[in-house]
């Protein structure tokens, strides 16, 4: 008996688990690179009252355009990136999952093809079945960087309507040099392919690595999608955007559903917006816990890879499902993904970074 017996479920789709890691309640949470901080009381009742304020009005429906919200990710970016760019230019949805269905169901489709370079974000390959895009992968080097002309070859070959470029990369933290973006970007645009560089986690990058913002005003083909997610402490509230060319916008205003973002989430992404400052307050703590994991998973005899993001991916374990459990027996949650043999951890508070490493050291102590 099969789990769909007598629906006409899509044949592609019959062998899948629904994506996601799993939902455990334990004392130390270092698996879906959230920031591990709360947001203060004051951001609480702002986020309340603008709720509170937009529920008066729920009888209607939202502003399907959001042309306010878009207003102040646009003086976001200019902020954080120094990028000018128009509201129309930008673009929201509940979470960059869906922003980047939306590229999916408006530039993919049967007959089309989407390209990214592995290992990278997994959610990619969901996108494009869910839109019956044929789904390549380039490879990236040993140390996790693309090479250019490797990456160029590649797209020359599949010549894909849609490339996604993670940078920094889910799950290796790598960040993309801005030359090579631009010149993948640019032989895409050659071929009329559209280029999305991921940057989920941009605010956590190095100090003086430029977003893939700065070459919007050249290419229309460009889109660089962000998120609230994570550096900006909003996960539950389902905010993810896009920056563009009013055209690539347009295309996407095509595909998606009437009202999709709620007056909730609305009210909930300019409140939050209004206090970026205090929930982006630890990223420079984090940045620097990051950089202290790498050096003591290095110092412990492991491969730790150098990270632009709020992770490390480390290794390599003959069994990376045993590390993985005894970590969990600890009360310490980290992820099982990435190539065979390693490990993902988010960064968290100093408190559970310590926990996670007194656990590693009590493991690989066992171990040897
Ligand atoms: N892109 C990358 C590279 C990610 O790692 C994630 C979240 N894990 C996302 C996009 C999606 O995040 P969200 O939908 O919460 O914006």
């Amino acid at each position: 008996m099969g789990r769909f017996d007598g629906l006409p479920i899509r044949e592609e789709l019959k062998s899948f688990e629904p994506y996601g890691a799993p939902q455990l309640d334990v004392p130390v949470l270092l698996n879906v690179n959230e920031n591990p901080y709360p947001p203060s009381e004051e951001t609480v009742a702002d986020v309340a009252a603008s709720v509170a304020a937009a529920a008066r009005g729920m009888n209607r429906y939202p502003d399907r355009e959001f042309l306010d919200l878009r207003a102040d990710l646009a003086a976001y970016l200019a902020r954080e990136s120094g990028a000018r760019l128009e509201p129309e230019q930008l673009w929201a949805a509940n979470g960059s999952n869906e922003v980047m269905l939306h590229i999916l169901q408006a530039f993919g489709g049967p007959g089309r093809t989407a390209l990214s370079f592995a290992p990278t974000y997994s959610m990619y390959p969901e996108y494009a079945r869910d839109t019956n895009t044929a789904w390549v992968t380039g490879r990236r080097a040993e140390d996790f960087t693309l090479d250019r002309s490797k990456a160029i070859a590649a797209i020359s070959r599949h010549r894909p309507s849609v490339v996604l470029l993670a940078s920094p990369n889910n799950p290796t933290g790598t960040a993309l040099p801005i030359d090579v973006t631009e010149a993948i970007v640019a032989q895409a645009a050659s071929l009329g392919s559209v280029v999305v560089v991921d940057e989920a986690y941009a605010e956590f990058r190095r100090a003086g690595t430029p977003s893939a913002v700065s070459l919007l005003p050249s290419y229309p083909n460009l889109a660089v999608s962000r998120t609230m997610s994570k550096a900006f402490a909003m996960a539950g509230g389902r905010v993810g955007y896009l920056a563009a060319s009013k055209q690539f916008v347009d295309a996407l205003r095509i595909v998606r559903l009437p009202y999709h973002l709620s007056a909730v989430t609305q009210a909930t992404a300019r409140a939050a917006l209004r206090h970026s400052d205090e929930l982006l307050g630890r990223v420079e703590q984090l940045r620097a816990e990051r950089d202290e994991t790498v050096g003591w998973l290095r110092a412990l005899g492991l491969r730790a890879v150098d990270s632009d993001a709020n992770f490390v991916l480390f290794g390599t374990f003959a069994d990376r499902h045993a590390v993985w459990q005894a970590l969990l027996d600890d009360g310490v949650l980290i992820r099982e993904t990435g190539p065979d043999g390693w490990l993902r951890v988010s960064i968290g508070t100093s408190e559970e970074m310590a926990a996670f490493r007194a656990c590693m050291e009590r493991i690989l102590k066992t171990d040897t």
